[in-house]
């Protein structure tokens, strides 16, 4: 037996008591005469003792072990004198009595702690060494729990959990497809699904009713911070199901996962705002409820007066900067900077202060004192706000003031990660269309039903149709979304040929789904849950790579096991994919 106990495991009542653990080195400190080891495994951290007096050889083996020494020790377990309070079994220590080491380790790249000293890029080429940090642990003991609770909440709402498979044929979710050969059929390409979208409407088709799944999607897309090639998703479908039925069920998974992780009750039902409302108060599709600075628009008021920038604009909107009256003219320059970066590429803000003096403007020439009163009520400045306005195309503007409002929500500390505030966005519209190229794509995915009420404009207004599609949103992050699916043949041909394909293409990529169709479909619906994100959110964290394991970095490689990386001419042949050599 290698162990008797783990290394969090041992309190004051074990005293007396003859274990034998096994664990890392995280440290040796020898203090002449005695010599403390940390002993570290996943569980904690016990102090092993020895005392020259007591053993001198034993002593002297202890005084030899490196960092990350892979070592097995039996002894007593005994009060310590001086006690640590700062970790669960900081009131005793073992005195060894037998010591042997398992294995050796090399000095690591960087240091073994919550605060190391190591670069992203080598804590990730030796990322089985990042993992040994108990900080870093715990990000995947808190994704372990939530993936059980999901499991348990789901199950017990009558979901099967049921493996869809990963070499398949496109499903279309928006992003590229990354690709598998086929050896048997050289030429012939398998796709990873980018989501089991098509999967799990065919088993409500096959009259599962309930379905979830915990799985691994695939997206070839650029990656950022909050994307990772490979991600996994909480992927749920229901049979005979109305947006109620689905966004009640997904609530309640919400509301059980922050009462089981976090101990929060949400008693009220999440607040809910349509697509619409959300671009117009807040300019995107996800807006981040913590904080207000809601948008107003004042095209009425500041147009016509003479100045040209505001004139020529699509769009006049402000926000207002609740207590910002203050801020010197460094302070708004730098907003201004903010703004004027490519990433948002904006020509610059308006700001519209109230002090004790009255309001002052940067456009005070323009405009008269009645005029920016007016303003004023518009955006509820009080005294000691400070209103930024930004002018220019509709769309583009709400782009760019919605960067600044986060900008500033993040400057006045009102993005507390521990704060969360869950919000459904619904009604989205059913299509989008391309701005170059004219043509319309699905704005979820192309098996989303129109509203009934406006499938009639399905080709004659499809830019007027709205779906019975939903995010929910945390904090600004998109968590999940989904949709009630169409389950009618004649309507998913009729939106394939909106979408621009033919009816022979649609058949040829689509054809199984809608076959399955005419077998007597049920109305179905559901939605997907980015669970990476979703771990990351509750563990107040922005970057998921810090909950998945072994990651890919932002150009997306895995930097441990390298790669991509190229395969041999005779594996290529074998594929059909080049002429074998000479
Ligand atoms: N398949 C969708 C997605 O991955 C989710 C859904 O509609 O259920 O975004």
């Amino acid at each position: 037996m290698y162990r008797t106990h783990t290394c969090g495991e041992l309190r004051l009542p074990d005293a007396g008591k003859t274990v034998t653990l096994a664990g890392w080195v995280q440290r040796a400190r020898d203090l002449g005469g005695l010599t403390f080891v940390d002993l570290r495994d996943r569980f904690g951290i016990t102090q092993l003792s020895f005392n020259m007096e007591r053993d001198q050889a034993l002593c002297e083996q202890a005084r030899e072990l490196g960092r990350e020494f892979v070592v097995q020790a039996t002894g007593t377990v005994r009060e310590r004198e001086s006690k640590n309070t700062q970790i669960p079994t900081g009131e005793i220590e073992l005195i060894v009595t037998e010591l042997k080491v398992l294995n050796g380790a090399k000095t690591p790249p960087f240091t073994i702690e919550e605060e190391t000293d190591g670069g992203e890029e080598l804590r990730m080429k030796y990322r089985y060494l990042d993992l040994r940090r108990p900080n870093v642990r715990r990000h995947f003991e808190l994704r372990h729990r939530m993936a059980l609770e999901v499991r348990n909440f789901l199950g017990g709402q009558g979901f099967l959990e049921v493996e869809t498979p990963v070499l398949i044929k496109s499903t279309p979710e928006g992003a590229r497809d990354f690709v598998v050969p086929s050896r048997m059929h050289p030429g012939e390409f398998y796709a990873l699904p980018q989501s089991p979208q098509t999967f799990k409407q065919l088993l409500m088709v096959a009259g599962f009713d309930r379905y979830f799944q915990l799985v691994k999607c695939f997206r070839d897309e650029d990656l950022r911070a909050d994307r990772q090639p490979e991600f996994t998703q909480i992927d749920c479908e229901m049979a005979f199901v109305e947006q109620e039925d689905v966004l009640t069920t997904f609530e309640g998974l919400a509301k059980h996962l922050f009462r089981s992780i976090h101990g929060l009750e949400f008693n009220e039902p999440f607040p809910r705002m349509t697509f619409t409302e959300a671009m117009r108060d807040y300019g995107c599709d996800k807006p981040d409820l913590r904080f207000g600075m809601k948008f107003h628009e004042l095209n009425d008021l500041a147009q016509g007066k003479g100045f040209k920038v505001f004139d020529e604009a699509g769009l006049v909107v402000g926000i207002n900067a609740t207590g910002c009256a203050g801020w010197s003219r460094k302070q708004t320059d730098a907003l201004i900077d903010f703004v004027k970066r490519p990433q948002i590429g904006a020509t610059g803000i308006v700001f519209l202060r109230r002090t004790a003096d009255g309001l002052k403007s940067t456009v005070d020439k323009f405009y008269a004192p009645e005029d920016l009163a007016l303003w004023a009520e518009r955006l509820a400045l009080e005294e000691g706000d400070l209103a930024c306005i930004m002018a220019g195309p509709a769309e583009k503007t709400r782009k760019q003031l919605n960067e600044l409002r986060l900008h500033l929500g993040d400057l006045l500390g009102l993005r507390d990660p521990k704060v969360f505030k869950p919000l459904w966005v619904v009604d989205f519209p059913l299509l989008e269309q391309d701005e170059e190229a004219g043509h319309w794509h699905a704005m979820h995915h192309p098996f989303t039903a129109p509203k009934p009420e406006d499938a009639d404009r399905l080709e004659s207004d499809p830019g007027s149709v709205k779906a019975n599609a939903y995010d929910l949103v945390i904090n600004g992050t998109e968590i999940g979304g989904g949709s009630i699916r169409i389950h009618d043949r004649t309507l998913q041909e009729r939106m394939f040929r909106v979408l621009g394909f033919s009816d022979v293409e649609a058949r040829e990529k689509f054809g199984f789904l809608m076959d399955a169709f005419e077998f007597g479909a049920p109305p179905h619906g559901g939605c997907a849950f980015g669970f990476d994100r979703w771990v990351a959110l509750f563990g107040h964290r922005t970057d998921i790579r810090e909950f998945i394991a072994f990651p890919k970095n932002n150009a997306g490689r895995d930097v441990m096991i390298d790669a991509p990386s190229p395969i041999e001419g005779e594996q290529l042949h074998e594929l059909g994919l080049a002429l074998r050599e000479g």
